[in-house]
């Protein structure tokens, strides 16, 4: 099976639309933003999709858990473990 890298899909959650400030970047899934680079979701993207979800738990969890999936695929040596408490062990 031949899954579509990152890189091949729109940003997360946005198919259309402005390109939004703190999105995922590259494989190793850092902040486009962040200065030194940071982990995605860096501490502004945490807060701006606590902010945007904030009705939506759920949906934001199903946000994060389509990244993570996306991420396991483009850092697949990473322990799922780490990238479970990167991606949505902070949502709680
Ligand atoms: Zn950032």
């Amino acid at each position: 099976m031949n899954l579509p890298s990152r890189n091949d899909v729109p940003p997360l959650g946005r198919p259309s639309g402005p390109v939004l400030p703190h999105m995922p970047y590259g494989t190793n899934w850092v902040c486009r933003d962040c200065q030194p680079p940071a982990a995605w979701p860096c501490p502004d993207a945490r807060a701006r999709l606590l902010k945007e979800y904030e009705k939506d738990r759920i949906g934001m969890h199903l946000y994060l858990a389509a990244a993570m999936v996306r991420a396991c695929q483009d850092m697949p040596t990473m322990p799922a473990g780490l990238l479970l408490g990167r991606f949505i062990g902070w949502a709680r």
